[in-house]
Parts: structure tokens; C-alpha cells; sequence
């Protein structure tokens, strides 16, 4: 099947610091893929290029055939004006380590803010919509708490149905139980591997490799801004080669 998502030959610099290197990735539709690694390893930051928080110096990104920033016409690319790029954006779904959530805003309203505030889409179609993702993300009975009345897992799940509620593509994490209580993070993995199960292409950074060994169709593994493996579950996380991986993972069991 075709690529979803494919990074060819991404280089990323911050300043002289050459925080990607060369890297070769690519996500096919419904796919779910694990990335793991050391801190500093560049896991984030090649999320961030991939969504374009981040600008690349070299290599490109492209989401559904489209290259990430420019317009395709015949053999030619043009840069795409910044209103473009906020379009382009929206394919890609993205939930961070913290929530980012609106504080003086209801989690419906929280959850609407994207469709009706950003895509213009009709505001009682949306929140029929987000009733339905807070269902679906076990939070019917909070559409109409404040974020601080909830708790980080809780939190968290908001933060989920709000990207979902964009309709994107594919659906990027960034460590997204890092920042919780241990008793919360088995709520949040639970809600992402109904996600996984129903077909959602995701890429996903963490250190939960019980989530990896039973959600991720590949694991990758990067290390000093390069992917230095990639495999199945079992072939990166039971049977590690690579001394590099193979004592990351002694280290986070
Ligand atoms: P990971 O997510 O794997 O922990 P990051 O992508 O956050 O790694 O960071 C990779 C490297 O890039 C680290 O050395 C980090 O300090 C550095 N870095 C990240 N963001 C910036 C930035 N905005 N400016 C300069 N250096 C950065
Ligand atoms: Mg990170």
C-alpha cells in the first residue's frame, strides 16, 4: 500500500547543531508506528518537521502525496503562503506530552475551537461531533467541566478528541503519558489503542514499550538524530542486535 506519510533525506539544523540526519521514514495508511530512543535523540523534533512546527534545511516531507510547504504544479514546487501551510497543517493531528488545553474554555468548547474557530465548519454539526469523540474517549459527562476540574489523564483525553476532531490524516504523539501520574497513563493508552484498532495511522513516541510491543506494527529507533533500526515489535524489542538499542531497552524495563 502507499505511503501516508514519508520523510526522504530530512536534514534539520538548530544553528551549526545538526539535530536530524538523512532520515529515510515512511507510514502507510491505518499503520502505527512507535518510535523509541534516548532523550535528545531527536524524537520530538522530527514529530515537529513532520507537522511543520519545525523548518527543514534539507530532504522533504510529504503527508498524502502533498510535499509539506510547497505546491506541486507539473515538475515545478512553489512555496506555499503561510494561510496554505495552516491548511496543510491540518492533516496531521498532533497530542503533546502536556495538554495544551483552552483553561477558560469547556472541553466542548475546547473540542469545537479547531472545526468551527479554524475550518469554518458549521457549529451544530461540530458539537454533535465532539459529543460523539467524547464518548469515544470516555469523557460524555465532562463536555461541560473546565479543563482544571479534570485530572491529567482526563485532561489528556480531551486533548486527544480535540485533534480528532480536526478529521486529520494521521494522528502524531509525543510522549503523551510522560507527564502523568502512573495510575492515569493506562486511561490514555487505552483510548489509543481503540484508535489503533479502528484503523487510525499514528506515529508514536514513548517509552511505554508494552504499548509498542502490543499496538505498533514497526518500531523505530532513533538515536543522535539518526533512525539506527527499524523493525517489528519483536525484532527491536525482544531480540535487539544493535548494542545501542539492546541497552536503551535493559534500560527502560
Ligand atoms: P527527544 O524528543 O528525542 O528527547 P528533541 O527532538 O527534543 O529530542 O531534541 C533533540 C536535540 O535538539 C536535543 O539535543 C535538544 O537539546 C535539541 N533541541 C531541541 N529543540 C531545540 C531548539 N529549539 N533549539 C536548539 N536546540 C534544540
Ligand atoms: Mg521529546
Amino acid at each position: 500500500m502507499e505511503a501516508l506519510i514519508v520523510a526522504h533525506g530530512l536534514q534539520k539544523y538548530f544553528g551549526t547543531f545538526h539535530v536530524l540526519q538523512d532520515i529515510d521514514f515512511s507510514i502507510r495508511k491505518g499503520e502505527v508506528v512507535c518510535i523509541i530512543g534516548p532523550s535528545g535523540s531527536g524524537k520530538s523534533t522530527f514529530l515537529r518537521c513532520i507537522n511543520q512546527l519545525e523548518s527543514i534545511e534539507g530532504g522533504y516531507v510529504s503527508v498524502d502525496g502533498e510535499i509539506a510547504g510547497y505546491r506541486r504544479d507539473g515538475n515545478h514546487l512553489y512555496p506555499l503562503s503561510d494561510r496554505e501551510i495552516a491548511r496543510q497543517r491540518q492533516s496531521v493531528g498532533m497530542v503533546f506530552q502536556r495538554f495544551h488545553l483552552f483553561p477558560h474554555r469547556t472541553v466542548l468548547e475546547n473540542i469545537i475551537e479547531g472545526p468551527v474557530g479554524v475550518q469554518k465548519r458549521r457549529k451544530q454539526q461540530c458539537t454533535e461531533e465532539a459529543r460523539a469523540l467524547l464518548k469515544r474517549v470516555g469523557l460524555a459527562h465532562k463536555a461541560d467541566a473546565y479543563p482544571g476540574e479534570l485530572s491529567g489523564g482526563q485532561q489528556q483525553r480531551v486533548a486527544i478528541a480535540r485533534a480528532l476532531a480536526m478529521k486529520p490524516k494521521a494522528m502524531l504523539f509525543d510522549e503523551p503519558t510522560s507527564a502523568l501520574d502512573p495510575e492515569l497513563v493506562g486511561e490514555v493508552l487505552g483510548v489509543m489503542k481503540e484508535l489503533a484498532a479502528t484503523g487510525t495511522t499514528m506515529i508514536v513516541v514513548t517509552h511505554e514499550l508494552g504499548f509498542c510491543r502490543e499496538v505498533a506494527d514497526r518500531v523505530v529507533f532513533m538515536d543522535a538524530g539518526r533512525i539506527i533500526e527499524t523493525g517489528t515489535p519483536a525484532e527491536i524489542l525482544e531480540n535487539p542486535t544493535n548494542p545501542r538499542v539492546k541497552s536503551f531497552i535493559s534500560a527502560v524495563l
